[in-house]
């Protein structure tokens, strides 16, 4: 699709739909003169220049890449009216839109019926369904793994929670006989599992922890901010499809469509299967919620004000290409395969070695040194090697701790406590047909020996990596 022509006609639609209700004159304080806007564009636009190439598959960074040209048109659209989601008088279209897009959600995740809303991030859902947990399970704790993202244990602080780190097995997941021995405690109340973690793209024993539930009688939230679009994927047999088909039946799940749903950032969605979880959320407001007898949005989300345009661009992005294998998910299988391919490669390489089987598209691996030290020294030099090169890869690092570490590779010599190791989320379908050039490129980086770098000794010795990890 022709963007440019896209967008003229977004402007077009909203001019049309404005030029309905009759002329009036703008104030001239909004008046901006050209001239001086081009130079302060000019600046602009050169100061954007500061920025690693998240569209190109040699960026292999983080979870990062541009949105799909139909979520930009449809959220430039609906930003020109700028509805605010937080109650239906704020944007009745893009209330519906929400409502429509949420659904689909609840569909893909199996829920028969749902209570749920966009979040402005992952972070944000997280925390409302902490919150939700807080309150159905008041006093007690909750638990996560030693590998889930640092939001859950920082939440728990915000919501005034004990919060309980369980151990993972070698592959990233929790340890679920750990997790059995802190629940008969009786001190938990609700259990986060994450269908792909942030560092390795790892997901829990989800339909394991079920009969947990059960025994225990604890609720359980599945963080699946990265990976819950992976779900359209579960019959494909790239990998288990057992906890993806679980999350059905868990008592409420988290999805980022900001990071695999081809959304700009302001994109996240938290999905409850038991509506009656809005009791938690009751408030009255004096300024709102006059033109609707359903709740309005505003009444089931921590947040107020919401953007009516990421609800409008993800409607949009989800008519083209809906929450279906076919749809969504063709856009997820290229990564997928050519992690799977990547991992062949690392097997057979001479200078880097695959950390751990990929479950998703976030590959794992480090240069081939015999110790902790060397891997990550090599860590750092192919990190900022790679980005500042005249044929530059950009991959990211992440810190793993000498027992995660020996555990999958016993053979190193462990003369430290952690080593950060090499990370690349496939995040772009584009990464298929560019794999061979990248693990190419990759591997002379990390055979190389031109530029030594001193091995880091102490945390402010440490080079930074690109971007912290999202
Ligand atoms: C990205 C991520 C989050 C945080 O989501 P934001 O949208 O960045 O706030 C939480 N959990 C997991 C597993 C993630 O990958």
């Amino acid at each position: 699709m022709d963007l440019q022509y896209w967008l003229g006609r977004a402007v077009e639609a909203v001019d049309e739909w404005r030029d309905g209700f009759g002329p009036f004159t703008s104030h001239p304080v909004n008046h901006v003169d050209d001239e001086r806007f081009g130079v302060a564009f000019a600046d602009f636009t050169r100061r954007l220049q500061d920025n690693y190439p998240f569209f190109h598959p040699r960026y292999v960074g983080q979870m990062v890449k541009p949105p799909h040209p139909v979520a930009v048109v449809g959220y430039l659209a609906a930003m020109l009216v700028n509805p605010n989601n937080h109650a239906r008088e704020g944007g009745p279209a893009t209330t519906d839109m929400e409502r429509e897009v949420i659904a689909q959600l609840a569909g893909m995740f199996g829920f028969p019926d749902h209570l749920g809303h966009l979040t402005t991030s992952g972070t944000m859902g997280n925390l409302e369904a902490l919150f939700v947990a807080r309150e159905s399970h008041p006093g007690a704790g909750i638990a996560y793994s030693a590998d889930s993202h640092f939001t859950h244990a920082r939440m728990c602080r915000v919501l005034g929670v004990q919060g309980h780190s369980v151990p993972v097995d070698l592959q990233g997941r929790m340890d679920l006989d750990a997790l059995e021995t802190l629940l008969r405690t009786e001190r938990i109340g609700t259990v986060v599992l994450t269908a792909g973690t942030t560092g390795t793209g790892a997901v829990d024993p989800i339909h394991e922890a079920l009969a947990l539930k059960e025994r225990y009688g604890v609720r359980l939230h599945v963080d699946a901010a990265y990976g819950g679009f992976f779900t359209l994927l579960a019959d494909h047999g790239l990998f288990d499809p057992r906890p993806w088909k679980a999350i059905a039946s868990c008592d409420s799940v988290v999805v980022d469509p900001h990071k695999h749903g081809l959304q700009p950032y302001g994109c996240g969605a938290v999905l409850f299967p038991d509506p009656g979880v809005a009791r938690h959320y009751l408030h009255d407001s004096p300024y709102t919620y006059f033109t609707a007898s359903d709740l309005h949005l505003g009444e089931i989300s921590l947040e107020c004000s919401r953007s009516g345009a990421a609800a409008a661009a993800l409607w949009l992005t989800l008519r083209m290409l809906p929450a279906t294998p076919d749809g969504l998910g063709s856009v997820l299988l290229p990564g997928l395969q050519a992690a799977r391919r990547w991992a062949v490669l690392l097997r057979t390489s001479r200078h880097l070695t695959l950390f751990q089987p990929p479950e998703l598209d976030i590959v794992t691996y480090f240069p081939s040194e015999p110790s902790l030290t060397g891997i990550d020294a090599a860590t750092a030099r192919v990190l900022n090697e790679g980005m500042t090169s005249a044929d530059p890869v950009y991959v990211s690092a992440l810190r793993v701790d000498d027992r995660a570490f020996l555990g999958r590779h016993p053979r190193l010599m462990g003369d430290a406590r952690s080593a950060r190791i090499l990370r690349s989320v496939l995040i772009k379908p584009e990464s298929g047909n560019y794999l061979e050039p990248l693990h190419n490129r990759l591997e002379e980086l990390a055979g190389g020996r031109s530029k030594p770098c001193p091995v880091p000794s102490s945390p402010s010795d440490r080079r930074p990596v690109p971007m912290p990890a999202l």
